[in-house]
Formats: C-alpha cells, sequence, structure tokens
C-alpha cells in the first residue's frame, strides 16, 4: 500500500487503528519529496527533520492514549507566505530569500495544536501575486497532472504538493482565488471560507480587505478538516470572526445518499455567465454540472446581476491600491534584501527594492500609486469602492434563501509553462473567483472528472456565514459526479 496515496482521515484512522505509524508516514512523505520535488518544484523548504521529530512526539500521544487534535499526524504543506517561527519564509520572493519569523502565525500555531505535521513551506507566485506560480524567484512548480502545464496559483505549490502526493493536505491564500483557482487546475478540492474566518496574523499581507486563508485537500470531507482546525476568532486579528457554521457536522458516512443535498437548493447562474465565450472543454463541463444539480433535484434560476462585468477592473484597482502601501516595508532595512553598494540611504532603499522585487510586484505598486495619487485617486480608486459596494448588494441580493452561485472556478485550462500570456490576459481569467472576496462570500472549487487527463473545477459561492450550507452541497455534487 503506497500511504501516500490515502486521505487525511484514512491516515488518522490507520494510526489509531495501529496500522502504521506517525512515523512511518512522515518518513513515506519525505522519501516521496525527495524523489519527485525535484521537478515538479512544490516546496521552497523542507521541513524533514523537525517533520520527523514531530512524528515521534505525536506517535508517542498516540501511544499513550492522550487526547488527539484532529489533524493528529497529518503530514501538510503550507503556502511560502505563511508564517512557521524558525522556519524560513520567503513569498517566493528574492527580498526574502533569507528571511526567517521569529514567531507563528496563528495558522501554525493551531495546525501544531492539532497536532498536525508540516513538512514544508511551498512554493507560490512572489507574494501571492498571480496565478501560475510563474513569477516565483524559484521557478514555476509544474501541474503532477500534466507537467507541460502549470498548476495555477498563486498558491501553485500548495496543490502540486498535493496532488503530487507529497502532502495530505495544504494551506494556501487566496486573495482572488489562489486557493480554488489551483486546486481546479490540479483536481482538488480548494475552500475559501469567509472573509475573517481564519486569522491572518503571520501570513504576510497582500490586500487586507481581500485575504484569506484557505484549505486545500483531496476531497470536501478532507479539504473541511483542514478548516476547522484553522476558524475562530483571534485576539491578534482584529478582523477575525467567529464562524461556527464551519464546525456544525456534515454527515460523510452518508455515501450515495448525500445527492439528497442537493434537493431544493436555489442555484443561480448569472445570465453574464451564459454569455460567455468560454473554453469549450469549461462550458461543456459547465453545461453538465448544471444538468447534474437539476436532475437531483435542485432550482435553477438565472439572475442578471450586471455589475459582474465590472469585478476585473473592480478588483485590480482596489487591490492594487492595498498592495502598494502593503510592499512599502520591504525596504532592505525593516525586512528583506539589501542592496550591497549604495551611497546614502535614498539610493538603499531604491536599489534594495529594485533587487529583490520581481515584475509582476514591481508593475502592482506602481499601479496601486498612480492611482492612489491625489490626482488620480477619484478617478480610480474611490469609483472601484463604489463598484464594490455595488456588487457586494448585488450578490446578497441573489445569494439571499441560502442561493448559490455556480459557475466554473477558471475560464481556462491550465495554460502550458512556457506560454506566453499577457498579464492582463492572467488577470481576465480571475473572473469567477474575484466576486467571493470582492464581497467576503465563502466559495469554493470542487473537480469535475478529468477530461483528457485535465481538470475543470465547478465553483460554488455562497452568501456570508452560509460555509455549512456551501460545503453540504459540494458533498453532495462531488458524489453525484462519481
Ligand atoms: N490571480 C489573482 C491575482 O493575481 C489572485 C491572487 C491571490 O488570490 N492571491 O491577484
Amino acid at each position: 500500500m503506497d500511504l501516500t496515496n490515502l486521505k487525511a482521515r484514512e491516515l488518522i484512522a490507520g494510526y489509531k487503528n495501529r496500522d502504521f505509524s506517525v512515523e512511518e508516514v512522515v518518513k513515506t512523505y519525505i522519501d516521496k519529496i525527495e524523489e519527485k520535488d525535484k521537478d515538479i518544484n512544490a516546496y521552497v523548504t523542507v521541513c524533514a527533520e523537525e517533520a520527523l521529530e514531530r512524528a515521534k512526539s505525536v506517535d508517542k500521544k498516540f501511544q499513550d492514549r492522550e487526547e488527539m487534535g484532529i489533524l493528529s499526524g497529518v503530514p501538510l504543506s503550507l503556502k511560502d507566505n505563511i508564517a512557521v517561527k524558525g522556519v524560513k519564509m520567503t513569498c517566493s520572493s528574492k527580498m526574502l530569500e533569507n528571511f526567517i519569523p521569529s514567531y507563528d502565525s496563528v495558522i501554525s500555531e493551531r495546525i501544531k495544536k492539532s497536532d498536525g505535521i508540516i513538512l514544508g513551506k511551498a512554493n507560490m507566485d512572489e507574494f501571492a501575486m498571480g496565478a501560475s506560480t510563474k513569477t516565483s524567484y524559484f521557478g514555476p512548480s509544474k501541474n503532477p497532472l500534466n507537467r507541460d502545464l502549470v498548476p495555477g496559483g498563486s498558491s501553485g505549490g500548495s496543490a502540486a504538493a498535493l496532488a503530487a502526493g507529497e502532502c495530505a493536505l495544504s494551506v494556501g491564500s487566496d486573495t482572488g482565488g489562489s486557493t480554488r483557482q489551483p486546486a481546479s487546475f490540479c483536481g482538488l478540492v480548494g475552500i475559501k471560507p469567509t472573509y475573517g474566518s481564519i486569522p491572518r496574523y503571520g501570513m504576510a499581507t497582500l490586500a487586507n480587505t481581500f485575504d484569506q486563508a484557505g484549505s486545500l485537500g483531496r476531497d470536501v470531507e478532507d479539504a473541511h478538516l483542514l478548516l476547522k482546525a484553522l476558524v475562530g476568532r483571534s485576539q491578534l486579528d482584529a478582523t477575525s470572526v467567529g464562524n461556527d457554521s464551519i464546525l456544525k457536522e456534515i454527515d460523510y458516512s452518508s455515501g450515495e445518499e448525500a445527492v439528497e443535498f442537493l434537493k431544493d437548493l436555489r442555484i443561480v447562474i448569472p445570465k453574464l455567465y451564459m454569455d460567455l465565450e468560454l473554453d469549450p472543454t469549461v462550458k461543456d463541463q459547465y453545461e453538465k454540472a448544471i444538468d447534474l444539480f437539476e436532475k437531483n433535484g435542485a432550482k435553477i434560476e438565472v439572475v442578471p446581476m450586471d455589475s459582474l462585468k465590472y469585478v476585473i477592473e473592480t478588483y485590480y484597482i482596489l487591490t492594487n491600491g492595498e498592495i502598494a502601501p502593503n510592499m512599502a516595508r520591504f525596504d532592505g532595512l525593516r525586512y528583506g534584501h539589501r542592496t550591497d553598494k549604495y551611497e546614502n540611504y535614498e539610493e538603499m532603499f531604491r536599489k534594495s527594492r529594485a533587487e529583490g522585487f520581481g515584475d509582476e510586484v514591481k508593475r502592482r505598486i506602481m499601479i496601486g500609486t498612480h492611482i492612489l495619487s491625489l490626482e488620480f485617486a477619484k478617478d480610480y480608486y474611490y469609483k472601484a469602492l463604489k463598484v464594490r459596494n455595488k456588487i457586494k448588494t448585488e450578490m446578497e441580493e441573489a445569494l439571499k434563501k441560502d442561493g448559490m452561485i455556480l459557475c466554473p472556478t477558471s475560464p481556462i485550462l491550465p495554460p502550458k509553462i512556457d506560454q506566453d500570456i499577457s498579464p492582463v490576459e492572467m488577470y481576465k481569467a480571475d473572473l469567477f473567483t474575484v466576486p467571493a472576496n470582492i464581497a467576503g462570500c465563502p466559495s469554493m472549487s470542487i473537480p469535475m472528472p478529468l477530461v483528457d487527463g485535465l481538470s475543470v473545477g465547478m465553483e460554488l459561492t455562497a452568501g456570508r456565514f452560509k460555509d455549512h450550507e456551501m460545503i453540504k452541497a459540494a458533498l453532495g455534487f462531488e458524489r453525484s459526479v462519481k
């Protein structure tokens, strides 16, 4: 039996049964990373020694029949923008190539408390700006389903590690789709909960009002398990919220009968999405998904939602407006890379930043600075804030009474790694994922069965704090697809 094929919950059951030890499983994972990751490039840092140490102590807890945390002995990876005390955290940028945080993020603290085992830090687009991992300073990760293709991004290393069997669960972050889109490209489930559900303390900020950590698993139950370990308010993040909806039980033992969960669901299809020119495979899968919901008793409603036309512009204006000031802390003095030769401080800042940041980061800092400037703020930033409100209101209206938006997670299939795509073309592909971040809603991607070896994910987005309803519907859908 290849232990790396087991789901997280199957590992936990196996430990309880004494079928294998945590140490055995962690060793197998480390060997697999050793063997495969030179090619997949999913990890920036592997913590083999620490992981084995922890495995031993979790084994001992099992032996002593202590009370176990909900991730007991599950080997997982964390996106490299999430701080783990004493472990390098690069955000896949030269700027932070040698940065070692002196404290744990709330996320890693909760993983440790739940007895999860951190195998390492996963590759990503630089500072989470991108959708392919191609902006990583450490080079792109490969999609394990087809190594010529990107795994998606920005949490592409997380998805690649999980799909390659190099971890059993992974934590990503999602500012505009970065957990859901790579899940969709790699045949996984990716959940972004309601904004604030997972405290952001210790997760490098991209755009504060959009950022939310997300969980990646090989199926709905696994992704939900990880989420349960991470949610809950923390005093360290004033924007964090309690969200009991994620902790509500779902009957995963129900097998095929879970398709019943789809009965009488209100599924919203934005009219705009019907008229879009999508990749033919994606369109075909979308139609299949709608049919499946309908066949199992869901009610399909086509709703105009005209403001969704403006999501890309709104998202990129507002996030760049938040990104530019957030990136100011990386100046070679407080944090990060410092240039070797400089005459004065002014030059030190300028050269350190010029050397430390990649093109995409620089592009966004420049756009953000421009649109926030006195002269342009009213034409761009303030206008986009108003449009954000309009989109939010329209989504709240469409999602009330437990409605859920169904759409593909990405309008395109994973592009080839060596394919040249302009930044604007890449931005446009975020069309389906950014609305949930604009409105703070929970949203998740569930894979359809592979088509010619490729994965197409379907996305469900629910009203705020309706995470439970969304995950339950996703389970019903997952079981109906099989
Ligand atoms: N692709 C989007 C962007 O580049 C999403 C990034 C994210 O969610 N971190 O901004």
